[in-house]
């Protein structure tokens, strides 16, 4: 079986599909990144996780080093590691950090 399309080193073990299920399932189908927003504060991502991201890098498929995490904040990790920088990712995940603030300063019970 050929892995065409991807460009990751890791060799993946046999039971993959079944511990990634596990993962995915364990943290909630939650993205488990945590990104630090433009007020300073860490905040995990939260999105809904498609993919399952190893914490190091690396051969160890461990539960403890694995966890869930949508495409964007994957790729964005994924990249990074590559050497390239993710721009855009970050570009819009501030846009959308800065629109949840919005809304929580315009509270509409306040009206
Ligand atoms: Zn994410």
């Amino acid at each position: 079986m050929a892995w065409e399309g991807s460009t990751r080193r890791e060799r993946l073990p046999k039971n993959w599909p079944a511990l990634r299920a596990r993962v995915l399932k364990r943290d909630g189908y939650v993205c488990q990144f945590v990104w630090r927003n433009e007020r300073g504060r860490m905040e995990q991502c939260g999105k809904p996780a498609t993919e399952v991201d190893h914490i190091r890098p690396g051969d160890d498929h461990s539960m403890e080093n694995l966890r869930a995490a949508c495409h964007a904040c994957h790729q964005y990790k994924s990249s990074r590691e590559g050497g390239s920088v993710g721009g855009q990712v970050v570009a819009r995940m501030r846009r959308e950090t800065n629109g949840r603030f919005r809304r929580t300063e315009q509270h509409p019970g306040l009206l």
